[in-house]
């Protein structure tokens, strides 16, 4: 079980956003919460503001440290203990599904959304355990990357997902990219599912997965093989498959 507390200004699209489908059912199950602290409630402005401009000039304006700062300790003040704060922002370190994992062995973790042009550096000095990024571009609000962290750890939580298996052999495990997937019917649009997925033979059928891991991932992400946890075998098999001439290949 793992809660989830996301501290935004716009505290409707967390729910809108978590609340369907799998995670939806995980939080109705118990696997997992998800509450969204609407920082404004937490403000001491008569007019409920919650930015201001920046000191020294610029475009734009930025969160105030008072009522982020309110919102989180009412937060902490729940926890046993200093929960993990994770400001979202383009200038953390980015987001993987190693960093997933690690997040997903917590019990508590607070998402902490910036707008405008971020979040007073004082607040963030004082509450921000964690500074992670989606990626190398930049949006206009925290709730979309902290809506994909967590969709991203919650469904490692144990029961999220039907099948528990199905996130063992998912794309990154082994930092391997996953087998192409195939369902019914046997043929479409002149396109045969490959003859080894209906044999029945399960060892095959696991060896042709694992080569097509190996495959796909010299294909579209070359850079993580480095790190792949291949066998021997998969090694020289790799190696035998990187001879090929490319019209041969696959
Ligand atoms: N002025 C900031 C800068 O240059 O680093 C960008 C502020 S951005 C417009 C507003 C908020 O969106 C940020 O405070 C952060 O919470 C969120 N954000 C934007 N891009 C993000 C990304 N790539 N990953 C995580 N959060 C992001």
């Amino acid at each position: 079980m793992i809660r989830f507390t996301v501290l935004t200004i716009f505290p409707d699209m967390i729910k809108q956003g978590l609340d369907t489908s799998i995670l939806g059912r995980a939080q109705a199950a118990g696997h997992i919460s998800v509450e969204a602290i609407n920082i404004r409630d937490y403000t001491l402005d008569k007019h409920q503001k919650v930015d201001d401009y920046p000191y020294g000039g610029g475009a734009g304006m930025v969160m105030q440290a008072q009522p982020v700062y309110d919102a989180y300790k009412a937060v902490e003040d729940k926890c046993a203990s200093k929960p993990r704060v994770i400001y979202v922002t383009p200038q953390g370190r980015t987001f993987n599904q190693d960093l997933a994992k690690e997040l997903s062995k917590e019990e508590e973790l607070v998402f902490l959304c910036g707008h405008y042009e971020g979040i007073d550096e004082r607040v963030l000095e004082e509450i921000v355990t964690d500074n992670i990024s989606i990626g190398d571009y930049v949006l206009t609000g925290g709730e979309l990357p902290a809506m994909v962290m967590i969709d991203a750890v919650a469904r490692l939580v144990p029961g999220v997902l039907n099948n528990d298996v199905s996130a063992e052999f998912e794309s990154f495990n082994d930092n391997l990219l996953e087998y192409p997937q195939y369902s019914r019917p046997e043929e479409w649009n002149g396109k045969k599912v490959p003859e080894i997925l209906l044999s029945g033979h399960h060892a095959n059928v696991e060896k042709w997965r694992r080569e097509q891991s190996i495959i796909r991932t010299l294909e579209r992400r070359p850079d993580l093989l480095e790190n792949a946890n291949l066998s021997k075998k998969e090694q020289a098999f790799l190696e035998e498959y990187k001879k090929l001439p490319c019209n041969v290949r696959r």
